[in-house]
């Protein structure tokens, strides 16, 4: 076997994969933002033919069989041809391992699951869902185990969307986290509260918003030759290398939700634009996981888009902008608006400090149930418990509570952690970004962002999945992820905020 042109072919084949899942990207794009409502139905087969073709082109027996081949004798390959490698089959045996019957039968599932899903949450009854729901949890462990997992079940499904991660490593963090995190937030909510009443008596037009948000996130390194803005119902961002997609909504009587929004976008944007050119559409090409992903996204949006630092440098612009509406708002009043802590219901709508044990609850559930630890009848007031001992809210009902997110009524189980374990990671990293470069406060009220990028892309960016997740963030920073460095990052920025 020639061994280069054996991985030469492999490689073809696996960007001709890629080529077929970015078709699918932007066709899922223009759906999310600018398809006339009754291109649906049209659409849906599309994204069907195209997803099918994906994983036929990423099943192909011939082709698996050289993976395979090639695998066996990987330690004569070069370390960048072996990373590669071990990613292309983690891929190929996911799409492989587990029988077309059950990836048909999870598809049929989450399509009727998702409807009742609907149903249930508009009529406030969560025994509606509970059947669909048991099904699904059934159905994720048949996939677990076809995937095999090293402990539990769970650690298959966290695998799928955090590789690398499993349940013991995830629940370390996020306890650790919770026992910090829980007095930290009674502590915050005890405190005065602060006022955003003064930035919302004005509405803010909305091609101004847009304006300014594009001019934000221009500064902070987003190439508008490489990627766009638009508007959809949920933000979100599609796309990879040479063709970044973010979308943001607008309020037009409250700015701070398409501006954070765009910022957080722009942050998982950046970090695709700096992936490393010469590994386009190849696992060292592509982000490594999604709680990485989140580190960047949070650390923009919150990190730096939430500092008063940040807020320094943009105000005056901003004030020019919207004079009528912030002209007589100081800076010190417009950064206490932005970082109002308040116990909500809603996960989506939560501030960054209790927006994480809105995750922690939703992991202590979800890791239960696929533990066969708690019955699907009883997760409603499993779910209150939580609510009211973490965030001291009572829960009126359960369309705000246990229905809440989609996700598990599409299956999503072990994704959540992600979000949470994004804010760690990004807090770590920040610590060592001010150990390299200095107190970064001084550079963003200089406006001075592209050194903090610059960092991020040799240090996350650059690598792609070269190494997991953990590995990662335990090379840049020198030290294994833990929840500390976010609560110090916390108790620095909230302890004068709320004069704790
Ligand atoms: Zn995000």
């Amino acid at each position: 076997m020639d061994r280069q042109k054996h991985y030469d072919e492999l490689i073809a084949w696996y960007k001709d994969f890629q080529l077929v899942s970015r078709i699918s990207s932007v066709l899922q794009w223009d759906q999310r933002t600018y398809m006339p409502k009754l291109g649906m139905a049209s659409r849906a087969e599309q994204l069907a033919l195209i997803d099918g073709l994906a994983h036929r082109k990423l099943t192909e027996p011939a082709m698996v069989a050289k993976l395979n081949e090639l695998a066996a004798v990987q330690a004569e390959l070069s370390e960048d041809q072996r990373v590669n490698l071990r990613e292309i089959k983690r891929e190929v045996d996911r799409a492989t391992k587990v029988p077309n019957d059950l990836v048909e039968e999870i598809s049929r599932h989450t399509a009727k699951s998702n409807a009742a899903w609907v149903e249930a949450r508009e009529a406030d009854n969560f025994n509606h869902f509970a059947p669909f729901l048991a099904r699904m949890i059934e159905l994720r462990k048949l996939e677990a185990a076809a995937l095999g997992f090293a402990d539990r079940p769970y650690d298959a499904a966290l695998d799928l969307f955090e590789p690398g991660s499993t349940e013991p490593y995830v629940r370390k963090l996020l306890e650790d986290l919770r026992q910090r995190l829980v007095p930290f937030v009674h502590k915050v909510l005890g405190a005065e509260k602060h006022d955003d009443s003064l930035i919302l008596r004005e509405p803010f037009p909305i091609d101004k918003q847009r304006e300014f948000g594009l001019m934000v996130i221009g500064k902070l390194g987003f190439n508008f030759d490489e990627g766009r803005q638009d508007i959809s119902a949920h933000p979100f961002t599609i796309g990879s290398k040479g063709d970044v997609r973010i979308t943001t909504r607008f309020n037009e009587r409250d700015l701070r939700q398409s501006l954070f929004a765009m910022i957080h976008e722009a942050g998982h944007a950046l970090y695709e634009m700096g992936l490393p050119d010469e590994h386009v559409d190849t696992p060292l090409g592509q982000s490594v996981s999604l709680a990485v992903h989140e580190s960047q996204s949070r650390f923009f949006e919150n990190t730096l888009g939430r500092s008063l630092a940040f807020w320094t440098y943009f105000y005056p612009d901003l004030k020019a902008a919207f004079p009528t509406q912030l002209g007589g708002v100081p800076l010190l009043k417009f950064y206490e608006a932005v970082n109002i802590v308040a116990p909500s219901l809603i996960r989506v709508e939560a501030d960054e400090v209790t927006y994480n044990l809105h995750i922690v609850l939703r992991f202590e559930i979800e890791r239960a149930f696929m533990a066969g630890e708690v019955a699907v009848a009883d997760l409603p007031d499993l779910w209150r418990a939580k609510v009211k001992q973490y965030l001291d809210i009572d829960a009126p009902n359960d369309a705000d509570g246990v229905l809440q997110d989609v996700h598990w009524s599409e299956g999503l189980i072990g994704y959540f952690p992600t979000y949470t374990m994004g804010n760690l990671y990004g807090a770590q990293l920040r610590e060592k970004i001010m150990a390299d470069l200095g107190d970064i406060g001084v550079l963003c009220a200089r406006g001075e962002f592209a050194p903090i990028l610059n960092w991020m892309r040799e240090h996350v960016h650059r690598l792609g999945k070269r190494y997991t997740a953990n590995e990662l963030i335990e090379r840049a920073t020198g030290k294994k992820p833990t929840a500390e460095p976010f609560m110090r990052y916390l108790a620095e920025k909230y302890g004068p905020l709320y004069h704790l």
